[in-house]
């Protein structure tokens, strides 16, 4: 195995995510000099989150980039319904958030991800290594000096000031730095899948749709749906034994004008388990290092605010740590002080995400049959529209939102 030359920077960011690219960008925009490591080769990741929300957009004002993003393909969505038990509904209503834009915007990740890393590559202080791992985090005298990387069958070190796991919810950045995580719980699992959409026989909606012992929730992607069946935790082997034409009855009972496309699914390759987690990190940091994203909160996809949330935690971490870091005087204090700041947000957002997996999905699993008239929130939300903004504000803005506060761009 060849060795390199080690790379020295005051900031390694190990994942290219939501969470990695921001604050890589963000950082390099306030002068600090930077590397994201990224494992893979492009961005594309088929089936993740795909919802940027209105907090999102407004991190996109303020570095001046809104216009810009909005240019991309995307669709606009200022409500959210659902069918439950047969009864359409408007569970949310985003037309009120306090935010530039007010409404949910739908765009691949993959070209979230490339808008921000082509803005970020212009940069002089920005650097993104491809297809490079992160294995494993270089400690002296119990502070983290460095990481260990892999390119290919190249190894070598990247010394640095602060080394970030911004590496999701299957880090090893956090597990080789001794990090333990508190593991919440999920009562459910997400099967995600895509289904070519017909135009003309299709109602275009995206949305959920509950039935007794299922829910299907349907995202609108012009010529196919994106699917997401949710399922009780560990029953995807129960299925599969079931055999895929049951599978595809499964569905076309919950949405029979789908029943001619669900042929589609030609095997189980075509159908993405995703294990729903839900992990809480009691200390973000140890000198040297810290976690941000779903490396330090794993969020349900109830929602869909897990993007929003790593991206919030990039902005605050930058805010609080890009002076420090460009003049060299970094703490253990300093990176205290993001875990002090995004902790709370992130875990009042994951006891929402509690309260409805316990409180309304796992009783749609479990019911048999349908309930004489919809649950009685469905039915407040439908005679008092103003409480849909609500849920519009809880989604789309979440918790303690963030504003950049690094200033203007350093050249
Ligand atoms: C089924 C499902 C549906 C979801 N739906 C939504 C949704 O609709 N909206 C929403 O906002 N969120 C959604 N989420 C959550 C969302 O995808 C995550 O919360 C979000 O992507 C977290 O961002 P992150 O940057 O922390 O981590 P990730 O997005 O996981 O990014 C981590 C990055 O690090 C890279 N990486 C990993 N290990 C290494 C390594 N050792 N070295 C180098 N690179 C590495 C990975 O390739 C990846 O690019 C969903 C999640 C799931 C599971």
């Amino acid at each position: 195995m060849a060795d390199v030359t080690p790379l020295t920077t005051q900031c390694c960011i190990a994942g290219g995510g939501p969470a990695g690219l921001m604050l890589g960008f963000l950082l390099a925009r306030a002068g600090v000099d930077v590397i994201v490591l990224e494992k893979h080769k492009d961005f594309l990741r088929d089936f993740r989150g795909d919802t940027i929300h209105p907090s999102t957009l407004t991190i996109l004002q303020d570095l001046g980039l809104l216009e810009e993003f909005l240019k991309l393909p995307h669709d606009e969505i200022s409500e959210l319904s659902g069918d439950v038990y047969g009864t359409v509904v408007t569970l949310a209503d985003f037309r009120h958030v306090p935010a530039p834009r007010p409404f949910l915007v739908l765009v691949p990740q993959w070209d979230f991800l490339d808008f921000i890393a082509d803005h970020a590559r212009r940069l002089p202080r920005f650097h993104l290594l491809m297809e490079t791992k992160a294995e494993r985090v270089v400690e002296e005298n119990g502070r983290i000096v460095g990481v260990e990387v892999s390119q290919g069958e190249r190894r070598f070190r990247i010394a640095c000031d602060l080394l970030v796991a911004a590496d999701g919810r299957h880090t090893t950045i956090r597990e080789s730095a001794g990090l333990q995580v508190n593991d919440i719980g999920a009562p459910i699992d997400v099967l995600w899948f895509r289904v070519p959409r017909d135009a003309e026989r299709h109602p275009s909606r995206t949305g959920g749709i509950l039935r007794p012992g299922a829910m299907l929730v349907m995202l609108d992607r012009s010529s196919y749906w994106q699917c997401a069946f949710v399922i009780p935790k560990g029953s995807m082997d129960k299925l599969q034994a079931e055999g895929l034409q049951r599978f595809r009855e499964r569905i076309a009972a919950v949405a029979p004008f789908l029943t001619p496309e669900l042929q589609a699914l030609a095997s189980w390759d075509d159908i993405k388990l995703l294990g729903v987690q839900i992990t809480d990190l009691p200390h973000w940091s140890r000198p040297g290092l810290l976690c941000i994203g779903d490396a330090a909160h794993a969020m349900s996809p109830v929602g869909g605010v897990g993007i929003n949330l790593a991206i919030q935690d990039a902005v605050a971490a930058a805010n609080l740590l890009a002076d420090p870091l460009r003049e060299g005087r970094l703490t253990t204090h300093d990176l205290e002080r993001v875990q002090k700041r995004r902790r709370w947000a992130a875990r009042v957002t994951q006891r929402a995400q509690v309260a409805v997996q316990d409180e309304v999905l796992s009783p749609v699993l479990a019911r048999q049959d349908a309930p004489q008239a919809p649950p009685l929130a469905v039915r407040m939300l439908q005679r008092f529209p103003r409480l849909r903004r609500l849920p519009a504000r809880l989604v789309g803005i979440g918790v303690r939102p963030e504003r950049v506060e690094t200033g203007p761009a350093h050249g």
